[in-house]
């Protein structure tokens, strides 16, 4: 490790109480249950890599073409990022410079549409996410959007209706994807209809990437998208970063993706979160599968608990979810903002959420949920049942949230440490003393 100085001044005060503030977050979720449906924890070896080197330095450009000198490793590195990235979405381009979800997405506007185009895309309401929203990347590239008709009670769009909505809108870009994506999008049975109005088909798979990885849910490319954009860090247990991956696209295209990469939306593209990227991969290629199949197997677990409690998760008759989303009515319980509060003083973390129909985003009807993070811990269906049983106290027995953080810390202590990952079994929380 470094030498690094211990504080010997008043001056240094503000570091180390920053460092605190860390320090105590770590333990607070070491202790908690976090079930937002779009983190997850990094392997110790993927966790390694973000304090290398490499952060500190610069690579523009493409392997092998840079800007910069120094680059020889970084280079080895990109090119078997590139190398496993394009084996596991069985995908002929792709690309790793985007810094997040929301860069990934503005690089496939800036490559796919001009200012005034037209952009078919999900409602927020129905659970798209604000990168693709008016107010989002699709209002700063100056789209015109246009919204799928939904079926809500399918959590879906409506197929026959998104037919003819094609047919008359013929929009540029269809778009497809959702933060609150419960169910596969039904691409096979659009494509005709796609097809036909010549629209470029767009798949943004943020919250999805780990479970299509896996082999779950859907193939997107396979049943007809050009182009895949992600986030690695929600369902994918990877670093803070983007991803962009395509299969047969159009004569040019990948290269205006590539420009859009860079130097349209990233300079340098965060070397340490890349080398983090690779060894995910590289972790995935082993352990993928198992993992993918077990986050649905326990929101589903989880989600068919809750409603034999009497709690209203959506699309009972579907199964409640094919993905790690499990998305929940707590209007009867005082709604969204409340729950969400009132299971934060119980060490269970989650965030409200808008169901169909909610015209307040601040305060929702709903709750989201997600199981990806608990499945990397190790837990089964037999820790969902007593997960449910924990939200269950607090949501409808309205039991005092100190007492049961007492029983959330007992069932998580036993679950503190990373699985599905080369290192399975080392602390997920260790905090690395530096002083
Ligand atoms: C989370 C999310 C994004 C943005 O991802 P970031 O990596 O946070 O920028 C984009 N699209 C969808 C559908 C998402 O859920």
């Amino acid at each position: 490790m470094l030498n690094y100085v211990k504080p010997v001044t008043f001056m240094k005060e503000d570091a180390y109480w920053i460092r605190d503030q860390v320090k105590q977050h770590t333990k607070w979720f070491e202790e908690s249950l976090p079930m937002i449906a779009s983190e997850n924890i990094m392997s110790p070896l993927a966790k390694e890599m973000m304090i290398s080197d490499f952060h500190d330095r610069y690579a523009e450009g493409l392997p092998g073409k840079r800007y910069y000198q120094g680059n020889i490793y970084v280079d080895k590195v990109e090119l078997k990022c590139l190398e496993l990235a394009r084996k596991i979405f069985k995908a002929q381009f792709v690309d790793v410079r985007p810094i997040s979800g929301t860069v990934a997405n503005i690089a496939v506007l800036f490559a796919l549409t001009q200012p005034g185009d037209k952009i078919a895309t999900p409602e927020l309401a129905s659970g798209a996410h604000i990168s693709t929203a008016p107010f989002g990347a699709v209002g700063l590239r100056g789209l015109k959007s246009v919204h799928y008709p939904w079926d809500y009670k399918n959590w879906n769009l409506d197929v026959d209706a998104t037919i003819k909505f094609l047919q008359k809108e013929k929009p540029k870009v269809a778009q497809f994807g959702l933060s609150v994506f419960l169910f596969p999008t039904p691409i096979k049975e659009l494509q005709d209809a796609l097809q036909e109005a010549g629209c470029t088909v767009w798949y943004d798979a943020a919250h999805v990437l780990g479970l299509i990885a896996g082999g779950k849910f859907q193939d997107p490319l396979s049943e007809g998208v050009d182009i895949m954009s992600g986030s690695t860090h929600k369902t994918f247990p990877g670093p803070n970063h983007g991803i962009l991956i395509g299969n047969g696209l159009k004569e040019g295209v990948e290269a205006k993706l590539q420009k859009a990469a860079f130097p349209g939306v990233t300079s340098s593209h965060h070397l340490h979160a890349m080398a983090a990227l690779a060894v995910t991969l590289a972790e995935y290629e082993i352990y993928g599968k198992k993992y993918a199949r077990q986050i649905i197997k326990n929101a589903k677990a989880l989600g068919s608990a809750l409603y034999d409690m009497g709690i209203d998760v959506v699309c009972p008759h579907l199964g409640f979810t094919e993905s790690h989303t499990l998305a929940i009515d707590v209007v009867k319980y005082g709604g969204g903002a409340q729950v969400a509060l009132d299971l934060e003083r119980a060490n269970i973390i989650v965030n409200k959420n808008m169901l169909p129909g909610d015209t307040s985003s601040i305060r929702p009807s709903g709750i989201r949920v997600g199981t990806q993070e608990l499945t990397r811990l190790g837990m089964e269906k037999g820790e969902m049942e007593e997960v449910a049983r924990l939200i269950y106290r607090v949501v409808v027995k309205k039991e005092d949230p100190e007492v049961v953080k007492k029983d959330v810390w007992e069932l998580k202590r036993e679950y503190t440490k990373v699985r599905y990952c080369i290192n399975d079994g080392e602390e997920a929380y260790k905090y690395h003393e530096l002083v």
